[in-house]
């Protein structure tokens, strides 16, 4: 008999994934620069070029059989010791290259962090606005995902109804900064309070509440300011990283976990990561493409068309009236929709060729989604669009 928990899912498509579709297809028809297409997060810049070196060299100056080998199942030594020295030097951590563990993506990474810090039945907290994958990333795991409603005014955390669902079946909370879908960055006061809060329930429960930090967007932030690390501020931290965005390698899978080496079971974590790999059949990402991001850890793509973009966008959503709290980094923005149902808003949107994203399935009604990882001269070509969209639905707004 087939699985019927997965069966049921087939049910439930991702409404990114819908509107993407829809694009395209909108696009076969009408021609693909005529539809202001803001639906999927997929990076809209090219690799950076070390990469590209990186594997070229690799291929023809490397034994075969080492660059095709199988991974040591901890995933490769030189590897996991750069990438604890590039934080190391990065972030003023201590990590060795026992306490990293190379995955495919944030999606692995967080498939073996909250397997490993979880059993099922386990309560994993997580913080309105989410990205929706998390629903299925946590419930894989037999864990229960339950949502924090969101702190509309800012996007940092709602305390007050945090330190309500703490309860002591919370054995993991699962943040995202810089955020997908809000854009916004914890500020340092807000990692700070939270670390207090987890610290302190931790005593009160007599039980570790493990922080698993999605950051697949560290490298994307605005203001040349630069995002501050959860794990500096929290010991019992596994920090899941992905090089989709920041590389723009998202058809790569590659990413990793960092365990803060003051966690409890700091050193068995890994062990433990690499346990359920086997499991799971993960069995380590590609030992070319291991090797190849080692190469390239303190470098990104150009990333600035994405800080570009958001300006452009930030300064025509305040001019037309919405209201938006302005982007630290990432590529999206996540305005309140000018009706009540963001669902109605954005089809009246795509009446105008504009895809946007409602915000249901981010655990926030009455918001939309634009993911600006789009050239510039389209961004800028949608501006009168989006403007004409708002003038002639909501003239009274
Ligand atoms: N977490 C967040 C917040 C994301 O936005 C994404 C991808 O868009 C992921 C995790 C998954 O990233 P990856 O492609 O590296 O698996």
């Amino acid at each position: 008999m087939i699985n019927e928990t997965y069966k049921a899912m087939l049910g439930g498509k991702s409404i990114i994934r819908e509107l993407s579709e829809y694009a395209t297809k909108r696009g076969e028809k009408i021609g693909y620069d005529n539809v202001f297409d803001y639906s999927l997060g997929n990076p809209s810049v090219p690799c950076a070029e070390d990469y590209t070196k990186a594997i070229i060299d690799m291929h023809e100056t490397m034994n075969p059989m080492e660059l095709h080998g199988y991974s040591p199942s901890t995933t490769i030594p030189s590897v996991r010791k750069a990438v604890a020295e590039s934080l190391n030097r990065r972030f003023g951590m201590q990590y060795g290259m026992e306490h990293i563990f190379m995955t495919s993506g944030a999606a692995g990474a967080l498939a073996h962090a909250l397997r490993a810090v979880t059993k099922p039945g386990d309560t994993v907290l997580t913080f309105a606005p989410f990205f929706p994958e998390y629903t299925p990333y946590v419930e894989g795991t037999g864990a229960k995902l339950e949502v924090v409603p969101a702190h509309t005014k800012d996007f940092q955390i709602n305390f007050e109804a945090f330190e309500e669902m703490l309860t002591g079946d919370v054995m993991a909370v699962l943040i995202n900064t810089p955020n997908n879908p809000s854009g916004i960055v914890y500020s340092e006061e807000t990692i700070e309070h939270l670390a207090d809060l987890l610290r302190q329930k931790e005593k009160a429960f007599g039980h570790e509440i493990f922080l698993v930090s999605d950051e697949p967007y560290r490298e994307i932030a605005f203001d040349g300011k630069s995002v501050p690390y959860p794990s500096r501020y929290y010991d019992n931290t596994l920090s899941c990283y992905s090089f989709s965005k920041s590389l723009s390698l998202p058809g790569e899978r590659i990413g990793y976990v960092a365990v803060n080496p003051k966690s409890v079971d700091a050193d068995l974590l890994v062990p433990i990561m690499a346990q359920i790999s086997r499991g799971t059949g993960h069995n380590c990402p590609s030992s070319s493409v291991q090797l190849a991001v080692a190469r390239v850890l303190d470098e990104t793509s150009d990333l600035s068309v994405y800080e570009t973009n958001m300006n452009l966008l930030y300064d025509t959503l305040v001019d037309l009236g919405f209201t938006v709290v302005r982007p630290g980094g990432t590529f999206y923005i996540f305005p309140k929709a000018l009706e009540e149902d963001a669902n109605v808003f954005c089809q009246k949107a795509k009446e105008y060729d504009l895809i946007l994203v409602p915000s249901d399935n981010f655990g926030v009604p009455g918001y939309f989604r634009m993911a600006y990882c789009i050239d510039t001269e389209k961004v800028k070509r949608s501006i009168p669009v989006l403007r004409r969209f708002v003038e002639e639905q909501y003239p009274d707004r």
